[in-house]
Parts: structure tokens; C-alpha cells; sequence
């Protein structure tokens, strides 16, 4: 999944206002961030196979540290052990290890059945929705919107580029997600693990600046 990430990571604001929009981004994503480094390490695989799913070109041949059940239970602990660490409150903490474990429930979603409840253990799960680009778009779309709505109920802009930089985001994120859909293929794995680090840092560093011209609503 895509975008759908980036909606509950956006609807997040609503349940605990303290957490920098930054911070549940890199949450929610916080698995796919893991994901490129172990593929460039070589100890996770993925191939480009056009046409696998209607959704998506990737191949997902092996990747149980970043995207099997216990593993995501294990990044979200560690997620937010670090989140108390760094001066967060437990209530907070909690919600980001949720969001960090969401990230393997929304993938099983879309994916095909590759991913696994345990490193070693040769069960496969996957719903496959990205079989269906009408299905997807339905879903991960939704998430996105109602993210976004629940996102602009919580807070107000302090100033314009409170306004601006919502929507430049906002917009970033569905040209990305649109690219996806009807862009070609990646041409290698190499542009795969740099766009997927790239694009990562990129919207976790915008929403960062952009709450600095943004407030929540109950404040004032
Ligand atoms: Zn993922």
C-alpha cells in the first residue's frame, strides 16, 4: 500500500494532537523505510515483474524483516520505546507503535500473498486488492481522504504557508500515488530503494515544516 499510509498517518492528529504529523508519518511508513535499506543490504529481495499485479510491478520475493507479522510487532515496540525515549508521553508512544504495526494489516490488504507471519515459517498472506485498480483506488483512496479531513478537523493554519504547505503535500503525495498507477515500471531495483528512501524523507521533512504554520484547533 501507498497512500493509504500517509491517511492514517494524517487521521492520527485527530486521536492524539501531540504527535507531530512528521513523526506518525514516519511512523505508519516506518516498515517501507526499514524495507529499502535491507533490500540494498541484500538481505531482503524484490523483483520487477510488469503486469504482476494490475496495481503494481513489484515482485515482494522475500522480505521478513521489514514486512512479517512479528517483525512489524517488533519495529513498533522499538518505535515506541524510542518515541518515551525522546520525551513522549506512553498515551502517544502506544499510538505510534499501533501505527507502525497498521503499516502489515493495510498491506496485507492490497498485496498479493507474500508476506509472512514469521521470519522463517513458509506461511504466505495477502488479500491482493492490487489485482483490482478500481478496488484500490477505492480503498487506499478513502483512507487518504478521510486522513486528510480528519487531519484539517484537527488543526488550523497560522498562516499561509500553513494553508500552502497542507495542500503541497497533499498534492505531492496523489502525483506520486498517480505516477504509480500509470508511470512505467521502475527501470531497476536501485531506483526502487532510492525512490522509496527519497520520497520517505522528503513528505516526513515537509510535514515537519508544515506544522510549524499549523496548530490544533482545540489550542485557540
Ligand atoms: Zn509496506
Amino acid at each position: 500500500m501507498f497512500i493509504g499510509h500517509f491517511g492514517v498517518a494524517f487521521a492520527a492528529k485527530r486521536v492524539v494532537p501531540e504527535v507531530k504529523l512528521g513523526t506518525a508519518i514516519l511512523a505508519a511508513t516506518f516498515l517501507d523505510l526499514l524495507w529499502p535499506f535491507f533490500v540494498a543490504a541484500g538481505i531482503e529481495v524484490v523483483k520487477i515483474v510488469p503486469g504482476n499485479m494490475e496495481f503494481s510491478p513489484l515482485r515482494f520475493v522475500s522480505y521478513p524483516f521489514s514486512h512479517s507479522l512479528v517483525m512489524a510487532l517488533l519495529w513498533g515496540g522499538l518505535f515506541a520505546l524510542a518515541y518515551v525515549a525522546l520525551g513522549g508521553s506512553r498515551r502517544a508512544a502506544f499510538w505510534m507503535g499501533l501505527l507502525v504495526v497498521s503499516h502489515w494489516f493495510l498491506d496485507l490488504i492490497v498485496h498479493e500473498p507474500d508476506l509472512q507471519l514469521f521470519p522463517e515459517l513458509d506461511i504466505y498472506v495477502g488479500l491482493g486488492l492490487w489485482d483490482s485498480i478500481g478496488g484500490t483506488l477505492l480503498v487506499e483512496g478513502g483512507l487518504f481522504v478521510v486522513g486528510v479531513w480528519l487531519y484539517l478537523s484537527a488543526t488550523r493554519a497560522r498562516d499561509a504557508a500553513g494553508v500552502w504547505g497542507l495542500w503541497g503535500l497533499v498534492l505531492l503525495l496523489v502525483v506520486s500515488y498517480v505516477g504509480v498507477v500509470i508511470g512505467p515500471p521502475p527501470h531497476n531495483v536501485s531506483t526502487i530503494v532510492i525512490t522509496a528512501i527519497v520520497g520517505i524523507a522528503v513528505s516526513v521533512i515537509w510535514a515537519y515544516w508544515l506544522e510549524r504554520h499549523r496548530e490544533p484547533k482545540a489550542s485557540g
